[in-house]
């Protein structure tokens, strides 16, 4: 048994001063508030819940920053494509698990403690299946492993390139699968799953997958999360206008039986029916605030939908930077510019806005992922003790903690992260970062040089 002993911690109840947490194997097995620490107990300053990043691509970590020129044509989310499709062209799997790797270790040094990988890399680079159809899943589970952070694999069905079942690309190769073989690909990956582990399906899109493929896609993991990303650019809502006559999110919830095990990535171009019917359905909202910026999305409404009472999280997506307070002041910021207003993702009765954007990313983040979290007896043991000392943080109490660490620091408020009973970051830094950072750059001196 392990105990910690915090100065002042974020329960479900709230913010609670001297509180030890016991730590048994995986598990909280005791919290304990009001109470003095022990010669043997570990002590930090402030504890707060870790957090869900529900929605990676992680080989494009190896990416980030390589699309911020200007090409020819108009620089939208579509030119950004093209380079990421050449980018992977030459990842084999073990680059896919050394950059994946260094991700989850950026991820848990930041406040991350489960990533929800939305995995779609499954063919050899000329788009052949490999022997095990599970190859390439197996080195993202690996880097989990490798790093500590939870994982709830969503492997990716993608087999069209536009609405109507229009034929793939050649920059899709490798992601191409037909229902029986990733019927295989799903078998292969509940073999390999780590302990906690949670397996989820993700249709790639509606416009990767055809009406009849979704209806499938949806029985063959009935009750495990199940995401799409939906609604992301005008473009896709104008093509899914077109061809079924409504809106992605609007069909979606019209057609495809959406509840509480959804996750929409994005949508964020809805209409005001849209937000509140989506808010209504009990499914969460998969928001990449930071991604949607850099490449130019949109703005997802957030004040609308949360008064209509629905369910956010947040993702890093394309790994442009990993950092949850980044991607928690991001989605406030988009709103405060859009609505030329302040404090717009708080209320009367939830004051901070930084406590109410934490607690929701972190109880919609949970459900998304299939996982139930917080600083409570019988949960895995996953905290992010946040360093006093850090200017941006001194001399706050309570949900100033959040509002500043969220809107007035830089990355490196992080001071150690328990995950699943493991110490896995002490000082800021994770425990294997060196090794995993030597794989990581010799990958990418190679691929980069090609
Ligand atoms: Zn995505």
């Amino acid at each position: 048994m392990t105990a910690l002993w915090l100065k002042a911690a974020l329960l479900p109840s709230g913010w609670q001063n001297d509180v030890r947490i016991e730590i048994s194997g995986t598990l909280i097995s005791a919290v304990i508030v009001g109470t003095p620490a022990r010669p043997e107990d570990e002590r930090a300053d402030i504890g707060v819940p870790g957090l869900c990043n529900v929605h990676s691509h992680a080989f494009q970590r190896g990416m980030a920053g390589l699309a911020e020129h200007r090409g020819p044509s108009d620089d939208d989310f579509w030119s950004w494509r093209e380079v990421m499709y050449r980018f992977l062209d030459r990842l084999d799997p073990d680059d896919v698990e050394a950059i994946a790797a260094m991700a989850y270790i950026e991820m848990l040094e930041t406040g991350y403690t489960r990533v929800g990988e939305f995995h779609y890399l499954h063919n050899d680079p000329d788009g052949k299946r490999y022997q095990d159809p599970a190859e390439m899943a197996a080195r993202v589970i690996g880097a989990s492993e490798a790093t500590g952070i939870g994982m709830t694999l969503l492997p990716v069905f993608y087999a069209h390139s536009d609405f109507g079942g229009a034929p793939p690309k050649h920059g899709q190769r490798r992601f191409l699968n037909d229902l029986d073989a990733f019927a295989r690909l799903l078998g292969a990956c509940e073999d390999i799953l780590p302990t906690d582990g949670i397996l989820g399906v993700a249709p790639h899109s509606l416009r990767a997958v055809t009406v009849e493929e979704l209806r499938e896609l949806v029985d063959m993991r009935r009750g495990a999360p199940l995401h799409i990303h939906a609604a992301e650019q005008l473009k896709e809502v104008e093509a899914s206008l077109a061809f079924t006559g409504a809106r992605p999110v609007e069909w979606l919830l019209a057609n495809a039986g959406v509840d509480q095990h959804w996750c929409l990535i994005h949508a964020t171009h809805l209409t005001e029916a849209e937000t509140d019917a989506l808010a209504a359905s009990g499914a969460v909202a998969g928001l990449c605030p930071v991604t949607e910026a850099n490449l130019g999305d949109g703005i997802f409404p957030a004040v609308r939908y949360l008064a209509a009472g629905g369910k956010i999280s947040t993702g890093t997506d394309s790994n442009i930077l990993i950092d949850p307070a980044q991607e928690l002041r991001a989605l406030e910021y988009s709103q405060r510019l859009s609505h030329r207003a302040r404090n717009l993702l708080a209320s009367e009765a939830r004051p901070s806005v930084g406590r109410r954007i934490f607690d929701e990313a972190h109880a919609g983040g949970a459900q998304a992922l299939g996982v139930t979290q917080g600083l409570a007896v019988g949960m895995s043991a996953d905290l992010v003790v946040l360093d006093a000392k850090h200017p941006a943080l001194y001399g706050r109490s309570g949900d100033q903690l959040l509002d500043s660490w969220i809107f007035a620091a830089r990355a490196n408020c992080v001071d150690a992260v328990w995950r699943a009973g493991r110490k896995l970051v002490s000082n800021g830094q994770h425990k294997d970062r060196e090794n995993v950072w030597r794989r990581y750059k010799a990958v990418l001196d190679r691929i980069l040089a090609l």
